[in-house]
């Protein structure tokens, strides 16, 4: 009798220990899903169905879950590759696969970054997904913070040398070509004087602007500081960049810009540069730029000199 007792009591606790797992699995800040050697879906918690709002019912295995959460046939396929490589590997290791992120559709329409890692158990896997749609974003604030100008939009200086040395390092390896044009306002003290500092600023904007414009997608806007802006041009020689040199300075000084108090017209001096035989640092490219402006300062502003 009393042992019997005893049993049902056991059998209470593991039960209620059976429950409380259970509890953890389902409510636990991860997704989690048990697949089989076929990629038939066992089991998902509850946190699963949540992050992307596809139920068991309607995804029985992880192929198909892939085309609810990845739309696009070439996402999904190449999504689907490194997924199945990923099991395959871990399968043979044993081990766990490093983790992976892809973007992925939701039920409700919106796009979330997750995390997808993967642990051998047998012939079947766990899954685990976490959203990181938050700490994506906000890493991306940080890269955008730390390599561009809060005024302008346009990069940095630190930036600017970063770039600076991937083309110098493609040029030395490979010969290809690229300029730099160094450009400053003239006058702007009296942009400012006239126009207040704020009138100043939205020229600083607009020019950034245009310059971007007026260039290729593959080139780079940068502001070095004040109203000293750096533009760099890979793929492009001496006469590509005095073109590009000229037609900006000519569109930058026949644009005014336009604020709701005045229309503020302005000019540049670009010193322009690039990269040739003989030149084993940067510096050598910069300070050609920099003795350029130079120059156009001095031979009276508003025009492109070359070094
Ligand atoms: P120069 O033709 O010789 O280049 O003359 P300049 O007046 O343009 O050059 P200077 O270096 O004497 O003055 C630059 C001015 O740029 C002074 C500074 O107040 C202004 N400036 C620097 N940064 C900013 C900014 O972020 N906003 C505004 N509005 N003005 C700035
Ligand atoms: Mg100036
Ligand atoms: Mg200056």
């Amino acid at each position: 009798m009393e042992n019997q007792v005893i049993m049902e009591q056991a059998a209470a606790g593991e039960d209620e220990n059976a429950q409380r797992f259970r509890e953890l699995v389902e409510k636990a800040p991860l997704g989690i899903v048990l697949t089989d050697i076929d990629h038939n879906i066992l089991y998902v918690n509850q946190r699963f169905v949540e992050l992307s709002g596809y139920d068991m019912a309607e995804v029985p295995n992880i192929d198909a879950w892939w085309r609810l959460a990845c739309p696009s046939e070439d996402y999904r396929l190449q999504s689907m590759k490194l997924w199945q490589r990923n099991v395959q590997m871990s399968h043979q290791s044993g081990r766990d696969i490093n983790p992976f992120e892809r973007r992925i559709a939701c039920r409700d329409q919106s796009a979330r970054v997750i995390e997808f890692r993967y642990m051998p158990m047998g012939t079947h896997g766990v899954t685990i997904v976490t959203d990181i749609t938050d700490r994506k974003r906000l890493e991306e604030e940080l890269t955008v913070m730390a390599t561009s100008d809060p005024l302008t939009g346009a990069m940095n200086r630190r930036k600017f040398m970063e770039v600076m040395n991937y083309e110098f390092e493609r040029y030395r390896r490979y010969g290809r070509d690229f300029s730099i044009l160094m450009l400053d306002i003239d006058h702007f003290k009296k942009v400012n004087d006239i126009y207040g500092h704020q009138g100043g600023d939205e020229v600083l904007k607009a020019l950034t602007r245009m310059c971007r414009d007026a260039l290729r997608n593959c080139d780079h806007v940068c502001r070095l500081g004040g109203e000293e802006f750096a533009l760099i041009l890979p793929e492009t020689g001496r006469e590509g960049a005095i073109d590009v040199a000229e037609r900006v300075r000519l569109g930058l000084g026949t644009t005014p810009v336009q604020t709701p108090e005045a229309s503020i017209c302005y000019t540049v001096s670009i010193g322009v540069s690039w990269a040739e035989i003989g030149d084993d640092a940067i510096d050598k490219i910069l300070k050609r730029a920099d003795a350029a402006l130079y120059d156009a300062k001095r031979e009276g502003r508003n025009r492109v000199c070359v070094k």
